[in-house]
């Protein structure tokens, strides 16, 4: 699968690692972790500090795949409103899901803070504006539950929201503090070098993983090659291209697009920097980038990369008139841009966890807009599954949902 083309902004600004290490023999460790995106990165961070042995193995370079096409807003709204949520899977579970993504942006501002690495994090607030009418709706269903659950928002007037960011919106919109943003290729390539050089972490590029067995005692994992990694559990953080191992499609493949802005004069761009999205349905969404502007969406229901590609100087277009209907005195003209492949669930949430219980064998797919909270979420709940912890809200994130409603269980 080409999971992204055009050119990704981070792999220009931070540069293409030439790290090149594939596997060329049998080996045995505590875990394999197929995947050396900011999912792997985290969970190999998580198991090696709990003591593991763990090594990572990727079909390409480290972090090329979505995490090098990220746009990297760090939210802990996720795409299905939580009062949505709510209908779905209940409403306390719904609000600790919420809970949970809060929490995984300050656990992952601890992470690159503990290991000394400087990945462009950084504390923004966010708005969530009105797109129309429903979206009025949306946001007073919202900003009525998210308070009822202690989640920090506040409400803005569309006047206010004027008045205060220079925002030009149809409505009014939710506002909180407790968002941020990162450069997630940056964090993903440092986090596993960091780990390599101070937790024995093995890292073995251009390896193909095409299957694996498992039984009671361990698991075995084989590449292209025919070489093995014999190990007591695996960790499967391939993104959107996990299909290849998941008993039953469990996503939506979709294709998004994204772009970077020329400079801006820092002076202009709209007050504290705040990262905006929007209650439409697919949503447009904003950060800034030092003195640039980044803005992604246009998101369309197929995954074919080059359908996909040939959209993307119609997408950029579209893209940059939304955002001068946005703010109209700020100078904006794509540089360069880009498009992936996205995947969604039906309710918005990661899968997280085996498949089956006792499985050796740990899914770790952050699915969503909000992917990289979902990592960091995924890390905790796997490195304490691995170390004989549970806690009792784990499946929430967990295959059951699926599993009820396709096979009865
Ligand atoms: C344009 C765009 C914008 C986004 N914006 C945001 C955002 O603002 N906020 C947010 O939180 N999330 C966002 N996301 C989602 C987020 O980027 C992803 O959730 C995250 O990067 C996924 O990381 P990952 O490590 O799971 O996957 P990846 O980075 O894709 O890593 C998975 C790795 O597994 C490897 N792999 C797959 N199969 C095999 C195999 N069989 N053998 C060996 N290796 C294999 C791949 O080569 C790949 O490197 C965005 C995504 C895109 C495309």
């Amino acid at each position: 699968m080409r999971l992204h083309s055009g050119l990704p902004y981070w792999i220009i600004k931070d540069q293409l690692y030439d790290y090149y290490n594939p596997l060329r023999e049998d080996i045995h460790t505590d875990v394999a972790i197929i995947g050396a995106g900011i999912t792997g990165a985290l969970a190999a961070h998580a198991l090696c500090k709990a003591g593991l042995e763990c090594c990572v193995i990727d079909r390409r370079s480290i972090a090329t795949g979505s995490s090098a096409a990220s746009t990297a807003l760090l939210q802990y709204e996720i795409d299905t409103p939580l009062h949505i949520l709510a209908d779905k899977i209940g409403e306390e579970n719904a609000a600790k899901a919420y809970h949970a993504c809060l929490n995984s942006i300050s656990d992952l501002e601890r992470i690159l803070q503990e290991a000394g690495i400087e990945a462009g994090f950084e504390r923004r607030p966010s708005i969530f504006y009105a797109s129309d009418h429903n979206g009025e709706e949306t946001i007073m269903k919202e900003f009525e539950i998210r308070k009822r659950h202690g989640l920090p928002v506040e409400m803005l007037s569309r006047k206010e929201l004027h008045e205060r960011f220079g925002i030009n919106t149809p409505g009014g919109a939710l506002f909180n503090r407790e968002s941020a943003q990162v450069d997630v290729y940056k964090a993903a390539s440092s986090l596993l070098a960091h780990d390599m050089k101070n937790s024995g972490l093995r890292v073995f590029t251009h390896t193909d993983i095409t299957g694996y067995e498992q039984d009671w005692a361990d698991c075995c994992l084989t590449e292209r090659g025919g070489h093995t990694i014999r190990c007591r559990y695996a960790v499967i953080a391939s993104g959107f291209e996990a299909g290849q191992f998941l008993p039953e499609k469990v996503m939506k493949l979709t294709s998004t697009y994204a772009l970077v802005s020329h400079p801006v004069e820092r002076a202009r761009l709209w007050p504290e920097e705040a990262l905006i999205w929007e209650t439409a349905q697919p949503y447009i969404y904003m950060r800034t980038a030092g003195n640039r502007i980044i803005m992604g969406g246009e998101d369309e229901n197929f995954s074919n990369p080059r359908r996909r590609d040939r959209k993307i100087g119609k997408k950029v277009a579209i893209l940059e008139s939304r955002f001068r209907e946005l703010f109209p005195d700020i100078p904006f003209r794509a540089e360069m841009a880009w498009c992936g492949t996205f995947s969604s669930t039906d309710d918005g949430l990661p899968f997280i966890g085996p498949w089956d219980e006792g499985d050796r064998v740990y899914f770790d797919l952050g699915y969503g807009g909000n992917g990289i909270t979902f990592s960091v979420i995924g890390s905790q709940i796997i490195s304490r599954s691995m170390t004989g912890y549970y806690s009792p809200d784990d499946w929430i994130f967990g295959f059951g949902r699926v599993r009820k409603q396709t096979d009865g269980r």
